[in-house]
């Protein structure tokens, strides 16, 4: 594929206007909104067949998601690409003051493995509602899903204004060589450097959506009950290869023994014994990563799980006894691996805190109203919850995204429009009256007149 005159054809259409008219944007995201219901059953086998992911958690996580989304642009979408009227001050008086949301233009947006269908279609809602061209490359590591999405897309739009790039990696790097108006990246921290560099080649902005060590951090007045339960859901979804997934938890040590006891109850009630249980936890996505995953787990720190089974690609929750020291605080886990961590006193651990990476998220499991605004003022992270995990992500009124190394820019709901448009101020002058004090000459006069007004 020639992606030069992919682009300029896309660039031509955007500048037919077509792509700007409100009613276009809302039937492209009904078009969207019908691929979807259309061939749901299909996604959502596509999905298995990759990496066993359960219907449950592709219809919840990937495909529910999307349509609520898409239900929410159709709503909103007139209301935000409004012109909204903006204050002038004494240096603009008189004038009219507009913001103008314009589209971007022609926007590339790379995703990753992981949600394969809802981190290519969410972003692509916000370039559509805000009038854009689009060019999606999905992952190749999951062909299936991104074979069958790409197809999908294809068949309903004509690929001057949207076409999915299905294909290895040559086909990213082919694709960050051209000049794009917006690029929205998400993925892997070392892949993100390199398309910054790309971007910064054309001076294109771009949103990175990373990962990174999401901590849950588990307080001596937790309920330990539900901080077990909801650390352990978040970590069994997609098991645990899920960006804001809690990577390791670090609990008080005076309920050490009682999360670890709770930690046991649920994982026995979420994976049990028999082969069904057993067979509705998504499977790790290749070899590569199961070998990665098994090499992390050192058996004589396991606590609880710490099975695996190399055919079917199966790792079982697991809770390791940690240090920060060790091999897995190095990287991301992205697995059903939980290395656990004990603290004394909070404001040490909030200054190591300050001191790592910032994560994409933090979980905080406090009955404490001060602990809780203590961790959300002094520690960087992208957002989180608070006696929850993950649900963050669930709601069109939250911004989402990372901050520092887990990315920056946000989207989701009325962010994904703005961070695809660009907003236009615009002046708007009466040619009466024309205060001459601006113009030259400069007298002293004038000099100390101005002065005296904007002193
Ligand atoms: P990845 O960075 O390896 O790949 C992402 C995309 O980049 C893929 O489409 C791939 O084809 C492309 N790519 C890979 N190498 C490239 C190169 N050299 N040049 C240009 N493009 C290249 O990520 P992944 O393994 O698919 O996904 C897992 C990572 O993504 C994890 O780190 C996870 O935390 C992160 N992630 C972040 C979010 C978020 O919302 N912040 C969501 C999901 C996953």
């Amino acid at each position: 594929m020639n992606y030069t005159w992919l682009l300029k054809s896309q660039k031509k259409f955007f500048y037919t206007g077509v792509t700007c008219d409100l009613t276009f944007r809302k039937r492209q995201l009904k078009k969207l909104r019908g691929l979807i219901t259309e061939n749901h059953e299909q996604l959502c086998d596509a999905l298995e067949q990759d990496f066993g992911k359960p219907k449950f958690e592709a219809y919840g996580a990937e495909i529910a998601t999307v349509l609520k989304e898409i239900d929410f642009h159709l709503k909103n979408v007139d209301k935000w690409a409004k012109p909204v009227t903006a204050n002038g001050s004494l240096l603009t008086f008189p004038s009219r003051n507009k913001i103008y949301p314009q589209p971007r233009g022609t926007t590339l947006i790379i995703s990753p493995w992981n949600y394969p269908v809802y981190l290519s279609l969410m972003p692509l809602i916000g370039a559509i509602s805000a009038g854009n061209c689009a060019i999606l490359k999905p992952s190749e590591l999951v062909p299936n899903i991104s074979g069958t999405l790409s197809a999908l897309i294809n068949r309903v739009f004509g690929q001057e204004y949207i076409m999915a790039a299905n294909g290895g990696v040559e086909i990213s790097k082919a694709l960050l060589k051209e000049k794009f108006d917006y690029i929205f990246f998400t993925g892997s921290n070392r892949v993100g450097k390199i398309v910054m560099r790309a971007a910064a080649e054309n001076l294109t902005p771009l949103t990175l959506e990373l990962g990174g060590k999401s901590p849950a951090i588990v307080h001596e007045d937790a309920d330990i009950e539900i901080a077990a339960r909801r650390i352990w859901w978040g970590k069994y979804l997609n098991a645990g290869q899920t960006c804001v997934a809690p990577d390791y938890v670090v609990v008080h040590e005076d309920v050490r023994s009682d999360f670890i006891r709770e930690s046991r109850k649920v994982i026995r009630e979420f994976i049990g014994e028999d082969e069904e249980m057993l067979n509705s936890m998504t499977r790790i996505l290749n070899r590569e990563h199961f070998n990665r995953l098994k090499e992390l787990v050192d058996h004589s720190y396991v606590v609880i799980g710490g099975e695996s089974d190399h055919d079917t690609r199966y790792i079982s929750l697991t809770l390791v006894k940690s240090a920060w020291e060790s091999t897995e605080m190095d990287d991301e886990i992205f697995g059903p691996i939980l290395p656990m961590i004990t603290f004394k006193d909070m404001d040490k651990l909030i200054s190591r805190l300050q001191e790592m990476p910032s994560p994409l998220a933090l979980y905080l499991f406090t009955s404490r109203n001060k602990v809780k605004q203590k961790v959300i003022r002094k520690i960087p992270f992208g957002g989180g919850c608070i006696n929850e995990t993950v649900s963050h992500l669930g709601t069109p009124h939250l911004p989402f995204g990372g901050t520092g190394s887990s990315g920056f820019g946000t989207y989701h709901g009325k962010y994904s429009f703005q961070t695809f448009s660009h907003l236009k101020s615009i002046l708007d002058k009466p040619v009466w009256p024309d205060l001459p004090y601006r113009y030259p000459p400069y007298s002293n006069k004038k000099f100390s007149l101005f002065k005296k007004i904007f002193s």
